[in-house]
Parts: C-alpha cells; sequence; structure tokens
C-alpha cells in the first residue's frame, strides 16, 4: 500500500481479546504509521483510528465533541484514536463512497452469505436510499435471494422513498426507517439513567433530542411511514416511551424499539401496551 492511502475495516469487537480492553490510535501506529487506518467496531457505533488518521481529518486534543459523539481521551486530555458515536462523521472527509457497482457486489455477496446459513430474509437496517433501486435490480437478475424489509436513513430522501414504498418487489418491502435515540453499550455509548458502573464520567450519549424524535413520528404518522427506533439504555428507553405515549400511536402501527436492551425495572409494563 503507497503511503497516504486509506485502509478501511469494521468487524472488530474487544470482548474476546486477551486484554479485553478498547484499541488505541498507538495499537494502530505501531503497525501503520504512514497510512491513515480507520477500522470500525463491529456495532458501527465506535471506531479506532491511527493518529495519521486524526491528523489527516484535523482531529487534535482541542477539537469539541459534537453533539452526541464523543472523542474519546486520556488521563491528559490527548485523542486517544477512539472515537464514539456522532463523532465518527469527523472522518467521512477522508474516504469517498463506493459506487453503485461496488454496492451491488457487497449487497450480493452478504444476501449470499446469509442464505449458505440457511436465513430466508433480512429486516435490514439503515438502508441508504441509493441502494433501494440496487436491490431491486438485483432481485430483477435472480441476485438477491433473501426476502428485505428495509428500513432506511431518516434522510428527506429516506423518508419520501418510504412513503411512497419506490423500488419494491414481491419480496421487497421499503416501508420503513430507523432512528437512533443513542448509542451501544460496549462503546460505553448507550444512555442510561446513572454513569456508567467502570466509567463514571459518562452516561451515554442522546443522538436525537426528544422534540426531533416527536416531529420525525408525526411526519411519518402522516405519511403513513413504519418507524424503528434504536434505544438500548435504560434511559434512551425511556425517553422513547414518554414520547410514544405523549404521540398516542396505536400497537396496530407496528412500530418498534430496536433492542431494548436495558430497561429501568418501573418501564417494563410501559412496553406491554404496544406489544
Ligand atoms: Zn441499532
Amino acid at each position: 500500500m503507497e503511503p497516504g492511502v486509506l485502509l478501511y475495516g469494521r468487524g472488530w469487537i474487544e470482548t474476546g481479546w486477551p486484554e479485553g480492553r478498547m484499541p488505541s490510535a498507538a495499537d494502530l501506529d505501531a503497525v501503520s504509521p504512514d497510512n491513515p487506518v480507520i477500522l470500525s467496531r463491529a456495532d458501527g457505533h465506535a471506531m479506532v483510528v491511527n493518529s495519521a488518521a486524526l491528523a489527516a481529518a484535523g482531529i487534535t486534543d482541542e477539537t469539541e465533541n459534537p453533539d452526541g459523539g464523543a472523542i474519546e481521551r486520556d488521563a491528559d486530555g490527548h485523542a486517544t484514536g477512539m472515537l464514539i458515536d456522532n463523532a465518527q462523521g469527523l472522518l467521512s472527509s477522508l474516504w469517498t463512497e463506493p459506487d453503485a457497482a461496488a454496492k451491488a457486489l457487497a449487497l450480493e455477496t452478504g444476501a449470499k452469505v446469509y442464505v449458505s446459513r440457511g436465513w430466508t430474509g433480512v429486516h435490514n437496517m439503515s438502508v441508504g436510499p441509493d441502494e433501494a433501486p440496487i436491490m431491486l435490480e438485483l432481485a430483477g437478475e435472480g441476485k438477491m435471494p433473501l426476502r428485505l424489509w428495509n428500513a432506511f436513513d431518516a434522510t428527506e430522501e429516506g423518508m419520501a422513498l418510504a412513503a411512497a414504498q419506490d423500488y419494491e418487489a414481491p419480496t421487497i418491502t421499503n416501508h420503513a426507517i430507523k432512528l437512533y435515540m443513542d448509542g451501544a453499550l460496549g462503546s460505553r455509548g448507550a444512555q442510561l439513567i446513572k454513569p456508567y458502573s467502570d466509567r463514571p464520567d459518562t452516561s451515554g450519549l442522546s443522538l436525537i433530542t426528544n422534540e426531533d424524535l416527536a416531529d420525525f413520528m408525526k411526519r411519518a404518522d402522516e405519511a403513513g411511514i413504519q418507524v424503528a427506533v434504536h434505544a438500548i439504555g435504560d434511559l434512551a428507553n425511556q425517553r422513547l416511551l414518554d414520547i410514544y405515549e405523549a404521540g398516542g400511536y396505536p400497537p396496530e402501527k407496528r412500530w418498534r424499539i430496536e433492542h431494548t436492551q436495558i430497561l429501568a425495572p418501573t418501564d417494563i409494563a410501559r412496553v406491554g401496551p404496544w406489544d
């Protein structure tokens, strides 16, 4: 690889590693000092980057955390190379979007993996609106042997596509959007009522305000769009339940909380009415 060329990968998770700790820029610098390296955690809620990538993206010790994101720092205030949730966007200038042919190949390859494991359909989250025509084309060519239920990114384009149910086929449903209340537990981005017991300096991240989510839901309701909202921490789930209750959306809509991973004991009974 030529010096300066970006290396990107995704899929690591520290829980099975001997040290069981998050990786750092220093770990990557030792093997790749000259090429920017970006490695996304398996869940997509965090990434580790090396010093060359931090420098290329202009991230310094002084760079402020974006809303809903964290640039992890050590005791001296230096960026460690771990970027959580919305802070990952600070690196977006470093890579170019794959073209349609590359996306088609990735979708076809992924579908083959699922089918080889016996899957017949997937609920496909956080789909880019530009992927919808590619999936339809693959289905037409017999290269998409899965039933797809797609939930699109909650952009204007994604909302319009889900409202119109564009690019559907007998095996493809395009009628939902996915939103995010918070991050993930492993990267300490899940939004908790109390601080993390092993990270008392944080109680996680909020990725959307209650007002913005309520507004999205109202618009989705009016457009007949199904809504899926990612909520992992107990505060994220509590806020989401508050908004569902205030909106009075009935269970027949089949709206969903994605993950519902940690619930305050008093909130468990509140989920029942939407079952
Ligand atoms: Zn999720």
